[in-house]
């Protein structure tokens, strides 16, 4: 079984800008849960890699861009709990590789690089059969791994939490990670999922994943600054002065955006009078390249 190094703790924000609007915001440290399976990820691996095990599976397959969360942390579980792992990467094998995919492969993740054409081919049956030709029977895990047992382990983010808040926020990608909060949290409190990408699918893809009968949250898609992995001046400004005011780093792609949009939303007066927690995903492994990559210092 993954092992957990850390139980989370929920960790208050002092800010004056915030208490003024009597706003009291919670940030819940999922990112210290594990020191490399981090966050969301260690949530959506753990009854994932439970499964492969009673399936009797030696090799999980998943999917993933060149600086992925979920492929850095399939990779590291993997090892951990002693399965072999395969990441299919978008794009083609660039050299030196880049932190992310050297570290995948440092611990002991067979990478595959595959167009993006060819990608985009990533949930297609013949597309998947081919792929188990290759690499043998192995247990498939969809990109960003979010599927029905990543979902339950998403609900352990929040489970025994969702009376002490008026609401709960936390990043979104392919929707997994939001969908098991408010699975959990079954309308006790309001849920807000910021974006971290463009386009207006987000919504109807958490509600593909949850219950209808939960309605009490929604997704803010106005702080992906223009899509994934965009970012500008102001949210690297915003990641490095919350990081020298709360002692907590944020990554570029999901934690910093939600913060940004926390705040933001707390100015204009759309945030008000309430008590908030805040995930922290993790994500702080991909810092790293994208320092290398955008020649910006976060951390
Ligand atoms: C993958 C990831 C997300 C998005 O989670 P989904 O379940 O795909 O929506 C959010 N934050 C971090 C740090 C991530 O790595």
């Amino acid at each position: 079984m993954l092992s957990i190094s850390q139980q989370p703790v929920s960790q208050v924000i002092e800010d004056d800008f915030l208490a003024r609007a009597g706003v009291t915001l919670w940030i819940r440290r999922e990112d210290l849960i594990h020191p490399t399976v981090s966050g969301n990820k260690w949530r959506k691996l753990k009854y994932n890699l439970e499964e492969m095990n009673r399936l009797n599976k030696e090799t999980v397959l998943t999917f993933g861009g060149a600086f992925s969360n979920h492929i850095f942390a399939t990779a590291a579980a993997a090892r951990e709990v002693g399965v072999r792992s395969v990441g299919v990467i978008r794009g083609e094998r660039v050299l030196p590789l880049n932190p992310t995919l050297a570290f995948a492969e440092r611990a002991g993740m067979q990478l595959k690089f595959i167009d993006r054409e060819a990608y985009r081919q990533k949930d297609n049956p013949e597309f998947l059969k081919e792929l188990l030709k290759e690499f043998g029977d192995c247990y498939l895990l969809p990109e960003g791994g979010t599927n029905a047992l990543a979902v339950k382990g998403c609900r352990e983010i929040v489970s025994g939490l969702e009376n002490g808040y008026d609401m709960i926020c936390c990043p979104v990608g392919t929707g997994g990670t939001m969908a098991g909060i408010v699975e959990e949290v079954e309308n006790k409190c309001q849920v807000i999922g910021f974006s971290a990408l463009k386009g207006n699918f987000i919504t109807a893809l958490v509600q593909s994943l949850i219950d209808p009968k939960n309605e009490n949250w929604c997704v803010v898609e106005d702080y992906h600054l223009g899509g994934y992995a965009k970012f500008n001046q102001e949210l690297i400004d915003f990641i490095i002065q919350f990081k020298s005011t709360s002692g907590i780093q944020l990554d570029p792609i999901y934690t910093g955006k939600m913060l940004f949009g926390i705040f933001d939303m707390v100015r204009k007066g759309q945030i008000a009078d309430k008590s908030i927690l805040a995930v922290h995903t993790g994500g702080l492994q991909g810092i790293a390249g994208f320092e290398q990559r955008y020649r910006v210092k976060i951390s």
